[in-house]
């Protein structure tokens, strides 16, 4: 039998024979209160950004995540170009980030008129490689007072993003650290890894996105809870949580009847209903995460057996909500079987996909500054996203 239909059936194996299409995440609301939380705002006209659920899922965002504050807003971009906004990002900054991730991370410093600037990742948690940040940064970034400077360019330098990707956390560590000796803010794209964490001590663990100065979380559709559209930044500054409140309720100062605002700001804020869809799926977070490390276990012990195809693990001391669980194809070539995989998955329904173009090579990210990128090119010809929604797993 030939590796693709190997793959399939390796698939079919842990989901079922399902006779319906298959997609990499997908939302469910079942056995959840969802429509009884959704009707109180309905019944009580409370539908907008005001009102009660938009403070109740912040307080459940940041009691789970062990940040003293979460900001709830309309989307995960609007979150991250909040966040760097108040970080010290303007217009003509570089921002570091990684080359593999999803578009939002470049956009979001764009909306700015800052751009990315790529740094090559490491292929065990896919995330930003600490050693090639440490060598880049070495290389073109230059101290002037407080701030740190790309020498060749003349733009600052103004924050590092690293993302959590599929969920997998980052070294984080090591890039606080390198972060830390630059001075540079630190926000961390947790978009994708809510229940992520890293093991601090024997029995402590940190959330990702509570790193560094701010983090973003997103709950899109097709992330590990949803609330249609939405997005939270995490802190535990109380200054920077204030000002995010502020510059994503249009700058309004607080009063009973004038109307005054005391800058530019943005209308992001998240609107109760979908609030109230975030709090009856933070209800069901725990079980969803179980039911996706289950999922990911059985799609590690089926591909076990299968050579040349490993399934992509969480680091020691960190643990990944398997958002996407993922493959990757060793050996040379890799790019020719990957395609083939996925189109005979696709035949049979199951819509396995690649990770995303690297961001570098989006036509408005070409002309960007960039590192050796040699491990993101590799990288990103071996990886297959499998399916990976938690309803997946039957009885969980
Ligand atoms: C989903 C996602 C975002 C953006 O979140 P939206 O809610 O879709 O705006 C940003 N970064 C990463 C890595 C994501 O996966």
């Amino acid at each position: 039998m030939n590796k693709s239909k190997i793959v399939t059936n390796c698939i079919k194996k842990v989901i079922g024979e399902e006779t319906k299409e298959i997609h990499i995440h997908e939302p469910s609301f079942s056995d959840s209160n969802a429509l009884e939380y959704i009707e109180d705002c309905i019944k009580t006209g409370w539908v907008s950004s005001a009102g009660e659920w938009v403070s109740r899922f912040e307080n459940l965002i940041s009691e789970y995540t062990g940040a003293k504050y979460a900001v709830a807003v309309n989307n995960g971009t609007s979150a991250l170009r909040l966040a760097l906004f108040i970080v010290g990002v303007r217009n003509k900054d570089e921002v570091i980030i990684p080359p593999l991730s999803f578009v939002a991370t470049a956009n979001a410093i764009s909306h700015l008129g800052a751009s990315p600037h790529f740094v090559d990742i490491e292929d065990s948690s896919l995330g930003i490689c600490p050693s090639a940040l440490e060598k880049r940064l070495d290389y073109i970034a230059i101290r002037k007072g407080d701030n740190v400077y790309n020498k060749f360019t003349g733009n600052k330098i103004s924050a590092v993003v690293p993302v959590h990707v599929f969920g997998l956390p980052a070294k984080i560590l090591e890039i606080r650290k390198i972060c830390l000796k630059w001075n540079l803010p630190l926000v961390e794209d947790a978009a994708e890894a809510l229940g992520s964490s890293i093991s601090m001590s024997e029995n402590k663990k940190r959330h990702c996105g509570c790193f560094g100065d701010m983090g973003i979380i997103s709950f899109n559709g097709n992330k590990i809870i949803t609330t249609g559209g939405g997005g939270a930044l995490l802190t535990d500054c109380s200054e920077k949580a204030k000002l995010a409140k502020h510059l994503s309720t249009t700058a309004k100062l607080d009063h009973p009847w004038e109307f005054f605002h005391d800058q530019i700001a943005w209308n992001d804020r998240l609107p109760n209903i979908n609030a109230a869809l975030g709090v009856s799926q933070m209800e069901k977070l725990k079980i969803k995460l179980r039911s996706k490390r289950i999922l990911h276990e059985k799609y590690k012990k089926i591909f076990d057996d299968i050579a040349d195809i490993e399934v992509i693990e969480e680091n020691t001391k960190s643990e990944s909500n398997y958002w996407l669980s993922t493959i990757r194809i060793l050996g040379k070539e890799p790019q020719k079987l990957r395609d083939e995989i996925i189109s005979f998955a696709h035949s049979s329904k199951i819509f396995v996909r690649p990770s995303w173009t690297l961001i570098n090579k989006l036509p408005m990210y070409e002309k960007s500054q960039f590192g050796d990128l040699t491990e993101s090119y590799n990288q990103s010809k071996r990886l297959i996203n499998l399916p990976s929604s938690p309803q997946l797993i039957k009885n969980t």
